[in-house]
């Protein structure tokens, strides 16, 4: 369900997991990006309120397709209890991935702990990997069978081993608001992308940094 409020991005946004802007530019950066206000001390703005949420989630992100998300939703039906563990893990894995990357950005080592969550959630991942056929060459895709509750899981793991392994991992980049903390892949050709979204956050800090000038120049009011 969309709900109002302010949202760094997009300040008088209706958004939901369902509609959530997709700026990371990899698939694990998108997902750490499903709770505002990571980096700040305020109290984040969850995305992911519900499984259903998680799955809406999945399906805008592209990596559930319709009759996937629609099987998933059953089984949760009757599963509440191992849906709501499926939650808890993503939300878990989220947060680990957010911390790789939000620290990698800044240039500072990962936490060993982190990286073995990380791997711990890869080698299931892994166990559901299969190779396709097809031409002109096979590909990778996730086991069809089984409606397994937290396989959204497998390919954001899987996409942050992939950009952990990458020379693009430099690119990564933390929203340089003080709030923000949304992730993305810096492609720009100077490398100088520094918000998640100029229009918002950018703007923003913009708006800060004239107001400050403003002050200072006329001296404090108080
Ligand atoms: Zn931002």
């Amino acid at each position: 369900m969309a709900r109002a409020y302010e949202n760094p991005s997009n300040p008088s946004a209706d958004v939901d997991a369902a509609t959530l802007p997709l700026r990371g530019g990899r698939l694990c950066l998108d997902f750490a990006n499903t709770v505002d206000w990571h980096a700040g001390a305020r109290h984040g703005q969850e995305y992911l309120t519900s499984y259903a949420e998680l799955i809406a989630w999945g399906r805008h992100a592209g990596i559930l397709a319709g009759d996937e998300a629609h099987t998933l939703m059953r089984e949760a039906a009757h599963h509440a209890e191992r849906a709501q563990a499926a939650l808890d893990q993503a939300i878990a894995l989220r947060e680990v991935v957010y911390r790789v990357f939000s620290v990698l950005a800044h240039g500072r080592p990962t936490d060993a702990g982190d990286l073995a969550a990380l791997n711990a959630v890869l080698v299931e991942a892994h166990a559901h990997l299969r190779l396709r056929a097809g031409t002109p060459h096979f590909s990778w895709a996730w086991e069809p069978d089984g409606p397994a509750l937290d396989r959204i899981l497998w390919p954001v793991a899987r996409s942050a081993a992939e950009l952990l392994t990458a020379d693009e991992l430099e690119r990564v980049r933390e929203c340089a608001s003080d709030s923000c903390g949304w992730l993305f892949l810096d492609t720009s050709k100077n490398r100088s992308r520094r918000w998640c979204d100029m229009a918002g956050c950018g703007n923003r800090a913009k708006a800060r940094r004239h107001y400050a000038r403003g002050r200072r120049s006329t001296g404090p009011d108080t």
